[in-house]
């Protein structure tokens, strides 16, 4: 903490200090680097935290300047007026932007929003109140508390001071609820939604602030150059723009930043040869993207762990589960109570020609743990989906907590008390053991998105309390050594239990847990029966997808099995395993049946299905 206040200390008296020593040449080339720099930290903000693909940016900067420029010069407004409404009009249109981003990803988007900077570039060249290719001179220069801001000497410190807060506010955000929400939703959308993050806001809030970083570039462009022309937000400046950041590491700000900042001034000591320093960004990014995907950001820390590797830390160890407090008898019902928290009725799921459900009912009563079994491809994954919103039925309808769930988004679910697993791990990978069960304890709503602006404390309070919480959760999973690790460094059976810890951290009334004993060794088996079963007397309902027959039989009051997507028998274990489809369906060998009545003697490791 002190060395960083150091670093931020030195780094101002530098910039402070810098335009002394610098020719009016000089310090115009650094003007524009920092208007660069501001629009970088937008695309970081919505490519590297929130991982949306947006080559629109040059546009957004387009937007920003030429609106200043049209209602200074055109509407004859003021600088300061036309500043504010054009950092608006940026916005609008971000969100704009932002929608093909609800329906479709990855390279589907860039083609999407390389288009609309294209069209920016054509609508710029062409229109006659843009000022065609010759453009639009004559912009006022701005005037701040009487200094005259055309001296660029001025400008720059001006300008420092927006860039100052601009990153300070992205840092702020990517370090608070909402960042690591876009973090998560980055890692995993699928996952971010069923642990309660609102996917499609998220990502119109990335495509919203990007806008806003691109408008204050282009405000900020205007004022210093007093002039704009089409040939500034061209595709050209577009794939510039996405060399630094990925040369600079998108996954970091401070790493933009340096990126937007080092090309700036690279491209200026090589204009005399730009053709070949064009082919030079394209090779240093190829190379980026293959040797060092976080860019010179993510250096520090390849050398730390390079560094790490020779010396292993290997006091980290998985603590013990501290059990949770038992409810009182009246929330753990358990077989005896007659309310339902989960109604399925009669769901169907087709994929095309496949038939993965078909007419599947049942119910679950609250505080029980039920077990689903079936062989592979019978569909208990997909029922899975379907409970969790994830898929749409094509018949039937969910029921949940006494409310119709079918047609809701998984985040809707997640807030109403439903939490689940992923039969292949579903972490956030580029995010810590601490930060993905912190996400899962995030219950702030977008709607609240305006406290980040207007009311930061209460933003910096809330992350403190979940943070709190989280060490706690963490304490009781055991998982307090790992808590800064990266989970894919961890064992497979740890990552499973952070998965758990993730879907408990919501506080859920219903938990589903899709084959959370796969992969894992006799004692971890062990461990997860004890964990389960106090999740349960705390009052969860749980329901448990295993192919692991000791754990199912010891732990379940009841077992619904599946075969080829419908429902073939459903009873207590003993019941079941005594039901002639499902010894022909699921079993059908004699040895096994045998394992399959033996109920609770069974040692908790006997698998029936090889294939986890
Ligand atoms: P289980 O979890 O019981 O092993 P699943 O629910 O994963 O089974 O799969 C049931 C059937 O549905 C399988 O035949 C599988 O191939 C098919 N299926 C599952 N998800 C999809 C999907 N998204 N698209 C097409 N087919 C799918
Ligand atoms: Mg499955």
């Amino acid at each position: 903490m002190r060395y960083r206040l150091v670093v931020l200390a030195l780094a101002a008296v530098a910039a402070w200090v810098l335009p002394y020593g610098l020719s009016l040449y000089a310090i115009h080339v650094v003007d524009v680097a920092i208007v660069f720099a501001i629009l970088a930290i937008g695309m970081g903000l919505v490519m590297g935290i929130a991982g949306q693909i947006n080559l629109a940016q040059v546009a957004f900067f387009g937007v920003g300047a030429y609106m200043t420029a049209v209602l200074t010069t055109h509407v004859g407004m003021g600088f300061w007026t036309a500043a504010v409404l054009s950092v608006i009009g940026t916005a609008v249109v971000g969100l704009l932007v932002g929608t093909p981003a609800l329906r479709m990803q990855s390279h589907y988007l860039g083609i999407v929003t390389l288009g609309l900077a294209v069209a920016f570039v054509s609508w710029a060249t062409n229109s006659p109140l843009a000022g065609g290719a010759s453009g639009i001179s004559g912009i006022p220069a701005p005037t701040l508390f009487g200094l005259d801001l055309s001296s660029e000497y001025l400008f720059y410190y001006f300008e420092l001071i927006v860039f100052a807060c601009a990153l300070a506010f992205g840092m702020f955000i990517v370090r608070m609820p909402l960042g690591r929400r876009m973090r998560a939703m980055r890692d995993d959308a699928l996952a971010a939604g069923a642990v309660g993050a609102e996917v499609r806001s998220l990502r119109m809030a990335a495509f919203a602030l990007a806008s806003v970083y691109g408008g204050l570039a282009g405000v900020l462009y205007a004022g210093l150059i007093r002039y704009v022309a089409p040939e500034t937000f061209s595709i050209a400046n577009m794939f510039l723009l996405l060399a630094m950041v990925i040369i600079g590491g998108r996954h970091s700000l401070v790493g933009c930043v340096v990126g937007a900042l080092g090309l700036s001034l690279l491209r200026e000591a090589l204009v005399d040869v730009s053709t070949y320093a064009q082919l030079a960004y394209g090779a240093v990014v190829a190379l980026t993207v293959v040797f060092a995907p976080n860019g010179l950001a993510g250096l520090p820390g390849r050398v730390r762990s390079a560094w790490g590797r020779r010396r292993p830390d290997k006091a980290a160890v998985l603590g013990d589960f501290q059990p949770y407090e038992p409810a009182s008898p009246d929330v753990v019902g358990g077989p005896d109570r007659d309310d339902w928290i989960l109604d399925v009725r009669g769901v169907g799921k087709r994929f095309r020609g496949l038939i993965a459900l078909q007419d599947v009912s049942f119910q679950v009563r609250a505080g029980e743990i039920r077990g689903i079994v079936g062989p592979n491809g019978s569909g208990k994954t997909t029922l899975f989906n379907v409970i969790s919103g994830l898929y749409k039925p094509s018949s039937g309808q969910v029921i949940f907590a006494g409310k119709p769930a079918t047609g809701r988004p998984p985040h809707q679910l997640a807030h109403a008390g439903m939490a689940r697993t992923f039969q292949n791990l579903r972490l956030f990978h580029l995010m810590s053991v601490r930060e993905n069960v912190l996400v899962g304890l995030d219950r702030s709503r977008i709607r609240s998105i305006w406290r980040y602006l207007l009311w930061p404390i209460g933003v910096f309070r809330d992350d403190r309390e979940m943070h709190r919480a989280g060490d706690e959760l963490l304490a009781r999973f055991g998982l307090v050594d790992f808590a800064p690790a990266a989970p894919r460094s961890l064992p497979y059976g740890t990552q499973r239990r952070v998965e758990i810890a993730r879907a408990m951290a919501g506080r859920p009334r219903l938990l589903l847990l899709d084959e959370p004993a796969a992969g894992l060794n006799g004692e971890e088996v062990r461990q997860l029966g004890e964990i389960v079963r106090s999740i349960r007397a705390s009052g969860v309902t749980v329901i448990i997808i295993e192919h692991n027959m000791g754990l199912v039989m010891s732990m379940c009051e009841r077992i619904t099995v599946l075969a080829s997507g419908s429902v073939i028998a459903e009873g207590t274990p003993a019941e079941v395993s005594r039901t002639p489809e499902v010894i022909e369906a699921y079993l059908g060998d004699a040895e096994v049946n045998d394992n399959f009545s033996a109920e609770d003697e069974l040692p908790p490791a006997t698998v029936l299905d090889a294939t986890p």
